[in-house]
């Protein structure tokens, strides 16, 4: 039976991107019925929303999509669709594995991390006041007259909640994971010692949670010193655990030690919807050009493959990146190579081996 996933394609390069993976999946003989869905910068000037209700519902409807980066103005503008997804359709867990591939040169021994992220509070929980704005001016009578705090006139707020349910749900889903997948240490990243209300809350609740899983070791590692020994000695971890702001920032940076961005894949991932997507943004400064890597979205597909159950299916898309990049004929230009996002993505569709492979396309 075929698949129904919806396929929201995105803004810069993910389009791009979103086509050349299509072209790897539609060669593994899975079936899929796509309900492709616009979402992003373009459709706010048509539609007046960048997340139309027609997408959330079709999500809702699929229970699972595979989306490419959408852009989120800077400082201004419509807030990110990327966070609004999360919140409307509670994708609580970001996962993001980080893993050295075959071909890809890398500073350090070989590595394979995976960051879990809480993806719904913190201080992209959306609760901002504007600077200068009314609901500024209240919020700081209120802050002082509730703890004789001061805040500067001219000061934005954005506010960090981190809740013990919040908590307990990544800790047991990041647990849960870690049993599943063989991983022998979850490693928590806080800054409990400067926040001990919100991180404080992430510190503890993962703790308690963690002595209903004495098979996996827990570490709780301060985020500072997490960032220097990820530059310093990455093979010492494994799992890292981390509230939603020092999980964006710190699996960019495990991206970074094993190729880029343009190989990194994530999932977002609920009780009842999954939407997979790479972990990059939509790369305005490549867009365009037919020069992005696919292999984030590619790998994400693969993912999604084991999402579905589709497990052969997700080896042989693996297997198919692992050919092409020790290969190293069909790179794109942030591998070192001269291919473009269409042949390097033609070459991984060839690379593709599986009983299932679809007729008439050659092995
Ligand atoms: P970015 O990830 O788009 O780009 C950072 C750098 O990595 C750029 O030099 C880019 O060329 C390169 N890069 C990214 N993906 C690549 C690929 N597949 N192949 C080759 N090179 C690649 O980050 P940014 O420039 O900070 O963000 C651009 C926009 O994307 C912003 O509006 C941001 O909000 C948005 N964004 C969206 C998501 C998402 O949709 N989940 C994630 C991150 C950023």
């Amino acid at each position: 039976m075929a698949h129904l996933v919806t396929l929201i394609p995105g803004d810069g390069i993910g389009p791009e991107v979103a086509d050349a993976t299509r072209r790897v999946l539609e060669v593994t003989g899975v079936e899929f019925r796509w309900d492709v869905q616009e979402a992003g910068a373009a459709v706010m000037d048509r539609e007046g929303t960048p997340l139309p209700n027609r997408v959330l519902e079709s999500i809702r409807h699929s229970r699972t999509a595979l989306k490419g980066p959408i852009t989120t103005p800077v400082g201004t503008g419509f807030r990110s669709v990327n966070v609004a997804l999360r919140h409307e359709l509670d994708l609580f867990a970001s996962v993001r594995p980080s893993r050295t591939l075959p071909g890809v040169p890398t500073r350090h021994p070989p590595l394979d991390l995976v960051v879990v992220r809480e993806n719904t509070e913190d201080l992209y929980a959306g609760i901002e006041f504007e600077r200068g704005s009314e609901a500024a001016g209240r919020l700081r009578q209120e802050l002082r007259r509730l703890g004789g705090y001061e805040v500067a006139e001219d000061a934005g707020v954005t506010v960090k909640p981190i809740s013990v349910t919040g908590t307990r749900r990544i800790v047991t889903f990041a647990f849960d994971y870690a049993l599943r997948n063989s991983r022998r240490r979850v490693t928590v990243g806080h800054k409990a010692n400067i926040m001990k209300f919100s991180d404080g809350v992430f510190l503890r609740t993962a703790g308690a949670e963690a002595t209903a899983y004495p098979d996996v070791e827990f570490e709780a590692v301060q985020v500072d010193e997490l960032a220097m020994r990820l530059a310093w000695e990455p093979e010492t971890l494994d799992v890292l655990l981390l509230p939603n702001l020092y999980g964006d920032i710190l699996s960019d940076l495990c991206a970074g030690l094993v190729g880029g961005l343009g190989l990194a894949a994530g999932a977002n991932l609920g009780w009842e919807y999954a939407v997979f997507e790479p972990v990059h943004g939509s790369a305005p400064d490549i867009a365009g050009r037919g020069v992005a890597d696919p292999v984030a979205m590619v790998s994400s597909a693969a993912m999604m493959l084991r999402h579905l159950s589709e497990r052969q299916a997700a080896d042989a898309v693996e297997g198919a990146v692992a050919e092409v990049l020790i290969e190293g004929e069909h790179l794109t230009p942030d591998l070192g190579g001269a291919a473009s996002t269409d042949e390097m993505s033609r070459a991984l569709a060839r690379a593709v081996r599986t009983e299932r492979r679809a007729p008439g396309v050659p092995a």
